[in-house]
């Protein structure tokens, strides 16, 4: 009989030391740069209510931005949907795991997003390394915003395809690189967030998806933060700045403003058939458990019927954002952005404030390399229609208690 699972040995030294020899020694270096990181299970969310180890906590670290995660009528559709029917899609979709709660999810997303159609991912990740490398190759080239997510990064680079790096927000050297690449590539692709996750500000899409047109490139723009959000309808960032038709890839998530999980890539019939075939994030994954496109599908209808959620939402980060610059912490972005980041700079630093915040019973995002750069370390602080007026307050209580003085 061989070891147990928990006791199998991991001694063969391989350059400098076994496995385990290895890993202990990376872990603390982590640690002694202030980057190690850890899981704690947080459970009994209701609202912005969380519960962290036994205490009670309120969540200003999720995008759970419209309270829809914890809603009961999205659970109820997913108690409906499980009533006679498997948990598990049970394969990939192409192969017998395509469900009809996927296909009607797909055509209530395209409803939604005013396009052709729309395809469904089991993740966002999935659907940027899926989708990008489906989309362009060696011969091509993607101009991406320099603050894209790590989701964005790791499609660009899986593509193969030459990635230029912009500036951030910087429409003038989009343009210029468009213009002294013309004629080199075989496709052009620009990539953005719509919303940049870290920064919470907007990539400014109604003047990209001009200069796309003018130079004969693409635009794929990821609306994880956008989706539910921005736009008189939530319909994202596209309809905030009234180009929706003009963009030819929108991709979004399901587990952000929408409250459940997956994410979607939603533009024409071509496009959406294309990438069903050759998306890889798509082809080789089992399908999403069926449930969960029924419940984000209720969570589409909540979205969509109560508008009021967005005000909310705008009328909650205001209060945080002019709380802040009362602390003497403007913080960038537009004044009810809901992603609220606070410049704190050195990684240790962040981490204290943000454990003396949780301390406190206020869960607020640390966030620091590799997800920004050295040097920018951050509180990011998000609001949620699910944040009374008294959580955002005590929020700006303890912020006032544990925040050092503002960078100049
Ligand atoms: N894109 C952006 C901009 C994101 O912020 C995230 C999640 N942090 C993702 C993609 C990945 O989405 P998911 O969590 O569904 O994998």
């Amino acid at each position: 009989m061989g070891p147990d699972a928990g006791t199998v040995a991991t001694a063969t030294t391989v350059g400098d030391g076994t496995l385990d020899d290895v890993l202990a020694g990376e872990l603390e270096k982590l640690g002694r740069a202030g980057l190690r990181r850890t899981l704690r299970p947080v459970h009994g969310r209701t609202g912005a209510h969380v519960v962290v180890a036994g205490q009670p906590a309120t969540d200003f670290s999720s995008n759970d931005y419209l309270g829809l995660a914890s809603d009961p009528r999205v659970a109820a559709a997913v108690i409906a949907a499980l009533d006679g029917d498997a948990t598990g899609a049970a394969a990939a979709r192409l192969i017998s795991g395509n469900h009809p709660a996927h296909e009607s999810l797909e055509r209530d997303i395209a409803r939604y997003k005013q396009t052709d159609a729309a395809l469904l991912f089991a993740s966002g990740y999935l659907a940027n390394v899926g989708a990008i490398p489906a989309l362009v190759g060696p011969r091509d080239a993607i101009y991406a915003d320099a603050l894209n997510h790590a989701s964005l990064i790791d499609g660009c680079r899986l593509s193969r395809a030459e990635v230029r790096v912009m500036p951030h927000r910087d429409v003038d050297a989009f343009g210029a690189a468009l213009a002294a690449d013309r004629g080199r590539f075989r496709r052009r692709l620009i990539v953005v967030d719509g919303v940049f996750s870290m920064d919470g500000d907007v990539a400014p899409l109604d003047r990209l998806v001009e200069l796309a047109r003018d130079h004969g490139a693409w635009t794929y723009v990821d609306d994880a933060h956008g989706t539910g959000v921005l736009g008189a309808h939530g319909r994202g960032t596209a309809e905030h700045f009234g180009v929706e038709g003009a963009v030819e890839i929108v991709m979004g998530t399901l587990g952000k403003a929408l409250g459940v999980a997956g994410a979607y890539v939603a533009g024409s019939r071509p496009l959406i058939d294309y990438l069903t075939n050759r998306a890889r994030g798509f082809v080789f994954t089992t399908g999403t458990p069926p449930a969960l496109a029924a419940a984000a599908a209720a969570a589409i209808r909540i979205a969509r019927a109560e508008p009021e959620r967005r005000d909310r939402l705008r009328a909650v980060a205001r209060r945080v954002r002019d709380g802040l610059a009362a602390l003497g912490h403007v913080c960038p972005g537009v004044p009810d952005g809901h992603i609220i980041p606070v410049a704190i700079g050195e990684a240790g630093e962040t981490i204290r404030v943000g454990a003396a915040l949780s301390g406190r019973g206020f869960l607020v995002g640390a966030v620091r390399p590799p997800t920004v750069a050295l040097g920018t370390s951050r509180l990011r602080i998000t609001a949620s229609a699910a944040h009374t007026d008294a959580q955002v307050d005590g929020l700006l209580e303890a912020l006032g208690a544990t925040l050092p003085a503002p960078r100049p």
